[in-house]
């Protein structure tokens, strides 16, 4: 029977579930660009996207998703021909290395797998071996999306710290910006990239890019930085127009600031301790159905999981048998598997996503979890019983 009608959870890992708030912030007509109201906005934009990063330093915004934001700051720290490393866990980290080749960076990869973290002995091994210090920069990413694996950032700056290496650290924080624990001058990261439509709560066209002073004095030697992608005049800009190069994302500004205005309210600590219950909440489930049947956690060390995003084995085909069953009669969207395997290896249907990032509840998360739980009964897909008191057990203990 179907049971669809209602409100529609979007549990994908981006875009995540747009708050009224920032709906509503969006439905107006087009402001005046050259005075008003939209020049204060920006003006009070840029000090609380630092705060959510938690740096002082510099933030450089762009009309453009994820795969631009990446392109700006590779754009301007790099030479071509310059030589970078790229840790690999997963496809995000994967990307990031392949749009710096295209630049013409080259890029030594150190490839994690699907299911651990970045080893940091490795990472240590391989900058040791660079005795003329020609690897400019680290790229990783702090949460990967397509495997949920999460890793230690303040470590890799450890790591370059205790090597002495002069190495830009520069991290992907798309998925985990506003979710997961992140620090940006504390754990000294020198080029962080982010972008509107997951933590931040925001339709996908804004993407940041953070970046230190160090960063900065790298662009003084940078070839690759174009008029477009410069980030100086972004963070310097004289002329209202030079924010973004050009006319204002008009409308994404006026829902960013909404957005923020949600952040600023529940505060930082407390968005990083619910997304860490809720995830805790889904781990819990997802342990109980693995009990007796194929189901089960891509990431088995609770360490280093995301809180944003749970990636899930499902076996044969029952990730997409069980994605459409539950979007089509019990209104919740979930995540495809990505890069777990080749869209055309059947292995790829075995794998399935529950994005929990961003505007997201107890009562959600228990009623995705509810309808997943439905589905696998609805399917006879082999599980263990007891999955939604788990989780309910979790939460009533955060
Ligand atoms: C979503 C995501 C991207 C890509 O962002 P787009 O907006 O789709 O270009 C890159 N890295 C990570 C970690 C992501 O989660």
């Amino acid at each position: 029977m179907n049971l669809s009608r209602g409100s529609h959870y979007l549990a994908i890992p981006g875009p995540s579930v747009m708050p009224e708030a920032v709906l509503r912030a969006m439905h107006r007509p087009a402001p005046n660009i050259y005075t008003g109201e939209l020049h204060d906005i920006v003006d009070t934009i840029i000090p609380d996207l630092k705060q959510v990063a938690k740096t002082d330093q510099n933030v450089a915004l762009y009309i453009c998703n994820g795969h631009g934001a990446w392109e700006a700051a590779l754009s301007n720290v790099f030479r071509r021909g310059d030589k970078a490393l790229g840790l690999v866990t997963g496809r995000f980290g994967e990307g990031w290395s392949a749009t710096a080749e295209r630049l013409g960076v080259e890029v030594a990869r150190l490839d994690f797998g699907r299911r651990a973290a970045v080893d940091l002995d490795a990472v240590a091994a391989a900058l040791d071996a660079d005795r003329d210090h020609e690897i400019r920069a680290v790229m990783t990413v702090q949460v990967d999306t397509a495997t949920s694996v999460k890793n230690d950032i303040a470590g890799l700056r450890a790591v370059l710290d205790r090597l002495g290496h002069p190495a830009l650290l520069m991290v992907d924080c798309i998925a985990s910006l506003a979710v997961d624990e992140f620090h940006m001058d504390a754990w000294g990261v020198d080029v962080m990239v982010t972008a509107s439509q997951k933590g931040l709560m925001t339709p996908p066209g804004l993407g940041f890019v953070y970046f230190s002073q160090k960063a900065d004095a790298a662009r003084e030697r940078s070839d690759l930085a174009t008029a477009y992608w410069d980030w100086r005049p972004r963070v310097r800009a004289e002329a209202f127009y030079q924010y973004f190069n050009g006319t204002a994302p008009t409308h994404h500004l006026y829902g960013l600031r909404a957005a923020l205005d949600l952040i600023r309210e529940e505060g930082m600590e407390q968005i990083w301790a619910r997304h860490a219950a809720l995830a805790r909440a889904i781990w819990a489930a997802v342990d109980a159905w693995g009990a007796a049947g194929p189901l089960e956690l891509n990431v088995p060390e609770p360490g280093i999981r995301s809180h944003a995003v749970t990636t899930v084995r499902a076996g044969g085909g029952a990730g997409t048998r069980l994605r459409d069953w539950v979007s089509v009669n019990a209104g919740l969207t979930l995540g495809i598997g990505l890069g777990m395997a080749s869209p055309e290896d059947p292995a790829s249907d075995g794998v399935f996503r529950i994005g929990h990032m961003g505007y997201v509840n107890a009562q959600m998360v228990m009623g995705a979890l509810g309808a997943i739980d439905t589905g696998l009964k609805a399917l006879g897909i082999p599980h263990g019983s007891g999955a939604l008191e788990e989780a309910a057990t979790v939460l009533a203990r955060a």
